[in-house]
């Protein structure tokens, strides 16, 4: 694939910047103060809060990390059980791989790709502590329904919004529907700090402290002052005794060791800019949608995810499918495009089949419908409006085009 000399190549940005990103940067390296975490970072943090609508928001390196320090949060103990989404990128669950708990992958509903509340509730059982899904392609999850499972159990949920900044859920944003809310501001993103940067939304203030130590160096661990001597600390002059995480404290708990995931200035000075330009570049997106819509809408042998009621896409991904049943090949379309220059990229492999997830005793059949849908059915189609006119324009036409030649081979079979 990668020897093709593609007219449209998968577009590895999603988007768009101009002089405020630029203005914002020459801001920070003129301004002479820390480029590792300082002001732009707190103020990246208090917009990213107010606009999602969660009580906190702190920033992190990446997507990945961000779910990675996330799931800690979730204290799960060995024995536990989690409950996953399978269709979504590997970062969503990975972590769990290093933790003694077994991942029940759930099914997901064959319109959105989002995971089916009905097949989540059949797995559950006493050991279950958290659900983790995504909302897939900017799509938001049916979260209504997922929180009441919660909630009645005591079960945690985690939303990866790594897709959805800019979806709306009656009125309220993925980050604030479920405990703990995961955002990526890698280069393909609705928006990025500089190509890598993530964030973590959540409420609970008790997780406030034991998040912002375990990203900037410190355990996450509970600390009292040390009752006993340690060693050559007794006595220790007060410039080197400070609250909390103390030399002449002793630790108590120690939950996790901590890492430095600081976002940096300039990265947090670029996110800024991008969040002002947001509404912009997802109302560039839907409409960009649109136009794809209108195009599948000629061709009764494909079926695109359509908006609930309520519920607004922010078209990270454009997802449509292909009936089978019509006796079009999903893989002929998908190739076909390729050859009419436009690359393509599906996602996501399903994690239960994944190597790493099938070492822990996950097979072939787990999860029928995503099995289903990513062998035979789903594919995505560019929309981010890093695209221009020229590349959008051969897309929809390459579109209209090989679904044309599919229609007639589909009436010759
Ligand atoms: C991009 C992505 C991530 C990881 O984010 P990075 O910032 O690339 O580490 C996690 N989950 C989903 C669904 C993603 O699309």
């Amino acid at each position: 694939m990668s020897q093709r000399n593609y007219l449209v190549p998968y577009p590895q940005r999603g988007s768009i910047f101009g002089a405020a990103e630029l203005d914002a940067l020459s801001e920070v390296l003129n301004s002479n103060l820390t480029l590792s975490g300082g002001a732009y970072r707190e103020s990246f943090e208090k917009q990213f809060r107010e606009m999602v609508g969660s009580r906190h928001a702190l920033s992190v390196t990446s997507g990945t990390v961000a779910l990675a320090l996330a799931i800690n949060l979730l204290g799960l103990q060995p024995g536990d059980e989690v409950i996953a989404t399978p269709q979504t990128f590997k970062a969503t669950v990975q972590p769990l791989l290093d933790l003694r708990v077994s991942v029940r992958f759930c099914d997901i509903d064959p319109n959105t790709l989002n995971a089916d509340p009905a097949s989540i509730e059949a797995l559950i059982t006493a050991r279950t502590k958290a659900i983790i899904i995504v909302h897939y392609g900017g799509l938001p999850a049916e979260m209504d329904r997922i929180m009441r499972l919660a909630r009645a159990r005591g079960i945690l949920v985690l939303e990866d919004c790594a897709h959805a900044l800019g979806s709306d859920y009656f009125d309220r944003r993925p980050g604030s529907l479920a405990d703990i809310g995961c955002f990526s501001f890698h280069s393909s993103k609705n928006i990025t700090t500089l190509g890598e940067g993530g964030m973590v939304t959540f409420d609970e203030d008790t997780w406030l402290e034991r998040l912002d130590r375990m990203r900037s160096n410190d355990s996450d661990a509970d600390f009292a002052r040390a009752a006993h001597r340690i060693g050559e600390l007794d006595g220790a002059p007060s410039w080197m005794v400070y609250v909390g995480n103390s030399y002449t404290h002793n630790c108590v708990t120690l939950r996790h060791a901590g890492t430095n995931a600081t976002l940096a200035e300039p990265n947090a000075a670029f996110g800024i800019a991008q969040l002002s330009r947001l509404d912009r570049l997802v109302k560039r997106r839907r409409e960009n949608a649109a136009r794809i819509d209108a195009v599948l809408d000629q061709f009764p042998f494909v079926r695109r995810v359509v908006e609930p009621e309520g519920v607004a896409n922010a078209y990270h991904l454009y997802t449509f499918f292909v009936d089978p049943e019509s006796g079009a090949n999903r893989n002929w379309i998908v190739e076909r495009l390729a050859q009419h220059g436009v690359q393509l990229q599906l996602r996501y492999f399903p994690l239960h089949l994944l190597p790493e997830w099938r070492a822990r005793g996950h097979r072939v059949g787990e999860c029928p419908t995503a099995e289903r849908m990513w062998f035979d059915q789903q594919i995505n189609v560019p929309c981010q409006p890093s695209l221009s006119e020229e590349q959008f324009g051969r897309i929809l036409d390459a579109l209209h085009d090989v679904l044309t030649e599919a229609a007639s081979r589909n009436s010759t079979v």
